[in-house]
């Protein structure tokens, strides 16, 4: 409102004052053009006085003599019969010119030579001869152009109102010669005194100091101010002149072509400045070479003038009052009105928020709201003294209490997500410590609100899942400990649907199945990784578990190019709906089977050349016996003795009688079937048998594997020779024990040995 009145105010004063400037630049213009068309009437009469004098046939005459013998004399000023025509002009235009000074204020009277060279001065006729062409430009126009030409110009004397003429000789005949120009010219004080009385006020006409200086001769220059850069060329009272020294006005530029309207307060009185520029005859293209200045006292005009706006003031502030008082009122009225509105309200919100408060005391949530950016919490339920042990105030007066009280592991949640999307929501879950001490595990919910302000609010709810936590911990633990056990027994657990045909395998399961991640799989999966040859196996079994039986077995499975054992357990039964359901569990025994198969090879091998070794050799003979008993087929038995072993080890080392040994094993080998079994009994002994092989099959391979043994060196030592003893038998029906057919051929090789050794010798069957 106040901002209104003010603005009202203003604008009424600056339409007083603009009207009253407007006022004062009208007087301006009008002052401007009277001074214009005064100025011109001032040239006019100039003209006329000119023209008047240079008509005179006298004066013509004198002046084309007078030029003439300026002339013929020389120089600019010429001689003795010049100055005496000069004297005579100046004689004859005496009269004149006293009468035009007196009755038309004339000032000066000046005849020129073209272009421009003085030749008499009347007001001055002590100086004559001096070019002016440099700086009266209307008198080398005149005289170029032969016309009448007007004009203010400043002069080598002084600087006046100025109309010049050509002067014209007429001859006999009665043509006309030009002789040179004559100028008439006036000072421009008595233009100001008369303009002073129509304009009621007073004027000053001021010249630029650079125009003067550059002109007038150095005597004539005595109205030089210093307290501006002027000249005070005319004026019709002093007042100016002190204003300019006090400061209290300034000369304009030079160069200002406008019109300058302006008040000046001094001593009490008030006057209106109005000041534009003098040009002179060459005009404006030239710039102005001074100002013309009027002052009027407009002291009562003014103060009428500050009076109005004075009491438009006191009106604007006046009503301004009585309709702040008005609004006062009305403001007061609607107080009271809305005071009355805002009680009922407050009394509806206050019942509301105490239900509101008897319903959130009982619950378990705890609602809050959080203003953002600024992440303060604004409002928490009062239940939140149950949850936390600490009440809303505590809270709510405390920056940062939130953050500060989670748990340092969780803390990122809360930062992590401190800027979420404008409606979205959030759900976290963190530790918060009680005061107590103790850890509660939270669950916080909540969706953020832009409010028409810009501003937002992220409303929540949290609740305690503490109990929920733990027993999702515990089941989570356990289950590690489950997967854990599985993983180190390598036992995996398997379950199958039959009803839908799913097998649903743990982790370890998976693995030792080699499944990759996928926890379910079907049957033919499972199926497609066991071994070919225990497929069928295993597909009985489940047939045979799937009727009734047991499903116990172990087997072989190929994954990833690997074979592995495994053992597979599973239960079958049907559940209360009639369903059949194999719950199972399958172990990795790689390791374990490796371990047997160790062992076993360890009991029946012989460590150094990997043959069978004595006792495994005699079971396995006992059973070639058992057969031959049974069917009656036949089988050879070679006993071998390598020759002169000691001999070997003596000279060339025991750990070469060691290779020697391997050497027998691996060329004996070489000459054997799969089913021939060949072990070492003895030192550097060894036997044979050959089942389905009589006593001349035998005997071929004897020879065959003597001859061998004969040809075959090693590479470390190819000085070592290796021969065998070879005794050739067979099993026979009528041997009770393995003694027997052993004693036979043993006595074979004892007789090759007494018969020159590397031989083979037929054992005498008869000799049982
Ligand atoms: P013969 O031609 O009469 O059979 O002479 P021989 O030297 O082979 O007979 P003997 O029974 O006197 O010697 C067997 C030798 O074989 C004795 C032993 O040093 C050697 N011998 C037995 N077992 C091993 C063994 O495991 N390694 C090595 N390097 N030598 C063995
Ligand atoms: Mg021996
Ligand atoms: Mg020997």
């Amino acid at each position: 409102m106040a901002v209104v009145f003010l603005g009202i105010s203003l604008s009424e004063r600056n339409q007083e004052k603009q009207a009253f400037k407007q006022q004062l630049q009208n007087n301006a213009d009008i002052i401007r053009r009277s001074f214009s068309v005064a100025f011109k009437e001032q040239e006019s009469q100039m003209l006329l006085l000119a023209s008047f004098v240079a008509a005179d046939p006298e004066i013509q005459e004198l002046f084309k003599y007078g030029t003439q013998m300026v002339r013929v004399e020389g120089g600019a000023k010429g001689a003795g019969e010049s100055s005496r025509l000069r004297q005579a002009l100046l004689e004859e235009v005496e009269a004149s010119w006293k009468q035009m000074q007196r009755d038309y204020n004339l000032r000066q009277l000046h005849f020129h030579l073209p272009p421009a060279t003085s030749f008499l001065r009347v007001h001055q006729p002590g100086k004559y001869g001096d070019d002016l062409s440099d700086i009266r430009q209307i008198i080398v126009d005149s005289n170029r152009l032969q016309e009448p030409l007007s004009g203010f110009e400043i002069g080598r004397i002084y600087s006046g109102i100025r109309g010049i003429v050509p002067v014209w000789y007429t001859r006999q005949d009665g043509s006309k010669e030009h002789i040179g120009s004559l100028e008439a010219g006036t000072s421009v004080d008595s233009l100001l005194s008369n303009l002073a009385e129509f304009v009621d006020g007073d004027l000053a006409v001021l010249l630029n100091r650079t125009n003067i200086d550059g002109a007038v001769w150095s005597e004539y220059r005595t109205r030089a101010m210093e307290a501006c850069d002027c000249y005070i060329e005319g004026q019709t009272d002093t007042k100016l002149e002190s204003w300019l020294k006090s400061g209290a006005i300034q000369y304009p530029a030079v160069t200002d072509m406008k019109t300058s309207v302006t008040t000046l307060t001094q001593e009490q009185a008030t006057y209106a400045l109005v000041s534009f520029p003098l040009y002179d005859y060459q005009g404006v293209s030239k710039g102005p070479v001074g100002r013309v200045v009027t002052w009027q006292d407009i002291t009562p005009a003014w103060q009428k003038h500050q009076q109005g706006i004075g009491q438009l003031e006191l009106m604007l502030v006046g009503s301004y009052v009585l309709v702040q008082l008005l609004l006062l009122f009305l403001l007061l009225r609607l107080r009271t009105l809305m005071q009355g509105r805002i009680d009922q309200a407050t009394s509806a919100a206050k019942s509301a928020n105490a239900q509101l408060m008897s319903v959130l005391k009982d619950s378990p949530v705890v609602t809050y709201s959080l203003e953002m950016p600024a992440n303060t919490l604004s409002y928490i339920s009062p239940n939140c003294l149950e949850l936390t042990g600490y009440c809303d105030r505590d809270i709510l007066d405390t920056p940062d209490w939130w953050l500060e009280h989670t748990h340092p592991l969780d803390q990122h949640w809360l930062v992590a997500d401190a800027s979420p999307e404008p409606d979205s929501t959030r759900r976290l879950r963190y530790r918060l410590r009680h005061k107590s001490g103790s850890w509660l595990w939270l669950e916080d919910r909540s969706r953020l609100v832009a409010l028409d302000d810009g501003s937002q609010v992220l409303h929540g709810a949290l609740v305690d899942i503490s109990a929920q936590q733990h027993a999702e911990s515990a089941l989570a633990s356990s289950e590690r400990t489950l997967r854990r056990a599985q993983t180190i027994g390598h036992v995996g657990s398997w379950e199958y649907q039959f009803a839908d045909r799913i097998m649903t395998l743990s982790d370890e399961a998976c693995h030792i199945l080699g499944l990759g991640q996928s926890s379910d799989a079907d049957y033919a999966t499972f199926i497609s990784r066991v071994h070919p040859e225990d497929r069928a196996q295993v597909e009985n079994a489940w047939h045979e578990a799937v009727q009734g039986g047991d499903y116990d077995l172990e087997h072989r499975i190929v994954v990833n190019g690997e074979e592995r054992w495994v053992r597979s357990i599973a239960d079958f039964q049907h559940d209360d709906s009639g369903i059949l359901l194999a719950t199972g569990m399958v172990q990795d025994i790689t390791r374990q089977k490796n371990r047997e198969q160790e062992l076993h090879k360890l009991a029946t091998r012989d460590m150094l050349t990997g043959l069978a070794n004595r006792r495994h050799f005699m079971q396995r003979m006992a059973q070639e016996q058992a057969r031959t008993q049974r069917f009656g087929s036949p089988c050879g038995l070679l006993m071998i003795d390598l020759d002169h072993f000691k001999q070997v080890n003596d000279r060339f080392g025991h750990a070469a009688g060691d290779e020697a040994l391997k050497l027998f094993a691996r060329v004996s080998s070489a000459q054997l079937r799969n089913i021939d079994i060949l072990g070492r009994i003895g030192g550097e002994e060894f036997a044979l048998l050959l089942p389905g092989t009589d006593m001349d099959g035998a005997f071929i391979l004897a020879e065959r594997l003597r001859q061998a043994v004969e040809g075959a060196r090693i590479e470390q030592y190819p000085d070592l020779k290796l021969t065998a003893s070879v005794g050739v038998s067979v099993l026979t029906l009528d041997d009770s024990s393995s003694d027997a057919p052993l004693l036979r051929a043993d006595r074979a090789v004892y007789q090759a040995k007494n018969t020159g050794r590397n031989r083979v010798v037929r054992s005498d069957q008869s000799q049982d």
